[in-house]
């Protein structure tokens, strides 16, 4: 299978151009990056795609609606929408500052929900 990958690793964003076996995940050839890191990008793309969540929660403030969130480690892409339908649950009270941890061992995966802003009213 021939498949386009936007390497996200830096800022360049290479599209890599990968011939990869859809059953057994093996790369048979790719082209396209412009250094080694691309290349451990588009095996882990083709076996276990992660990525960090990002996204907002309610907070209890007259000044702002919401807190920007991001998780401690990037996820696996299939539990993406899981994961921020269950953190959007989330409501929090102020002050909160960034890098306070808002959840821990989120969903029982580990995983730490971590504020991105600091609030103090
Ligand atoms: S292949 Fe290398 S240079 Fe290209 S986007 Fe990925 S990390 Fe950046």
């Amino acid at each position: 299978m021939n498949k386009k990958m936007k390497c996200i690793v830096c800022p360049i964003g290479c599209v890599i151009l990968v011939d990869f076996n859809e059953k057994t995940k093996e790369i048979m050839s790719f082209s396209g990056n412009e250094c080694k890191r691309g290349i451990k990008f588009i095996k882990d793309e083709t076996t276990r795609p992660v990525r960090l969540l990002t996204t907002t929660i309610k907070i209890n403030s007259v000044a702002h609606n919401r807190l920007p969130v991001r998780s401690n480690v990037p996820i696996p892409k299939e539990k993406m929408l899981e994961m921020v339908r269950e953190v959007k649950k989330i409501n929090i009270n102020i002050p909160v500052k960034a890098g306070q941890v808002i959840a821990d061992n989120f969903m029982g995966l580990g995983i730490k929900i971590l504020s991105c802003s600091t609030f103090n009213s």
